[in-house]
């Protein structure tokens, strides 16, 4: 039990390091259709419980949405602003 509550207060500290800005989502390119800007200018997955798998970009292209953890040394667009490469000092 105490392992699950440190599990669980590990994760949210992980997950409160992202900065929102939906880059990894494509946001300055072509953006997942599941990526939603909110009025103060962060994004948010609508389906962010079942995100994983084959998902589509606005424009019509499918990938795979796959944790950002899998993706850390990749490029993408704004991608020298994400908060876990800066954590990580990771640059691609
Ligand atoms: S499904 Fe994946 S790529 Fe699409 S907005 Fe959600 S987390 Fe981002
Ligand atoms: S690029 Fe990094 S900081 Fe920005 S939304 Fe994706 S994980 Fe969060």
């Amino acid at each position: 039990m105490e392992y699950q509550i440190y599990q669980l207060e590990k994760e949210k500290k992980f997950e409160a390091t992202c900065l929102r800005c939906g880059n990894c989502c494509g946001a300055q390119d072509d953006p997942c259709m599941h990526l939603v800007i909110q009025p103060h200018g962060e994004y948010f997955c609508d389906i962010y419980d079942s995100r994983g798998g084959v998902q589509k970009t606005r424009s019509g292209k499918f990938f795979e949405c796959v944790s950002i953890r899998d993706i850390l040394h990749e490029d993408w667009s704004g991608n020298w602003n994400c908060a876990y490469k800066k954590q990580n000092n990771i640059i691609t």
